[in-house]
């Protein structure tokens, strides 16, 4: 059996509480986030190097071409890419690393990293992603709209993630819990024994 961290993928419509459900995993300490690269503009509930590294998108090409992206895609105008480096840094401290991505970042890191969890986390219904995202206040109408229309064409990609979990209104602690049950099994999956499996029953 393997000991080592999780690499887990989380996603789900903007207005989801994505954001809240890694703020509380991140309390426990057995578990790390990935800070990714963008070339949106900063909010105001933004850190920059914190919650995002913020480039140009000339920089972010840049990084595209050398290489230096496990994954990357464009999400409402702009780019998001999570760098290798920080991955295979934040795997080699043997806690869980997750990634806060949208769907087409998602299966780049399923294609390069098989053992990775993806997990959707949904809203209970769509009226309440539409009320999350404008009670954020920090998007544009426009931006909303926008948002709201890709989080019907992320569902296509839904069938690719291995688990969903329903982040009820006012019950983030619920959801966060539900990911950790995840992550304690995982140990067990077929997907994370590959080399046992194969050495012992000589596959
Ligand atoms: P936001 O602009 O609200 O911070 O993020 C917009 C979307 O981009 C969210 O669905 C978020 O999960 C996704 N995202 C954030 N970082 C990355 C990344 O590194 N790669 C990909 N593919 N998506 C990301």
């Amino acid at each position: 059996m393997t000991s080592k961290g999780s690499l887990l993928v989380i996603s789900g419509p903007a207005g989801t509480g994505k954001g809240t459900i890694v703020k509380l995993l991140l309390q426990d300490e057995d578990y790390v986030v990935s800070v990714s690269t963008t070339t949106r503009a900063p909010r105001a509930d933004d850190i920059p190097g914190v919650t995002y590294n913020f480039v140009t998108t000339e920089e972010f090409m840049n990084m595209i071409k050398n290489e230096e992206l496990a994954e990357f895609a464009e999400y409402v105008g702009n780019y998001y890419g999570t760098p290798v480096k920080t991955i295979k840094e934040l795997l080699k401290s043997g806690k869980n690393v997750i990634l806060e991505i949208e769907t087409l970042g998602a299966l780049q890191i399923k294609a390069r990293f098989p053992e990775a969890i993806l997990i959707w986390v949904s809203p209970p219904d769509y009226e309440t992603l539409g009320e999350r995202l404008r009670g954020r206040g920090t998007n544009t109408d426009e931006d909303i709209a926008k948002r709201l229309a890709t989080a019907k064409r992320e569902l296509q990609f839904l069938p690719y993630y291995d688990y969903i979990v329903i982040n009820e209104k006012g019950r983030a602690e619920d959801a966060v819990n539900d990911i950790k049950r995840i992550v304690s099994i995982n140990p067990m999956a077929i997907k994370q024994n590959s080399n046992f499996i194969q050495t012992f029953y000589k596959l």
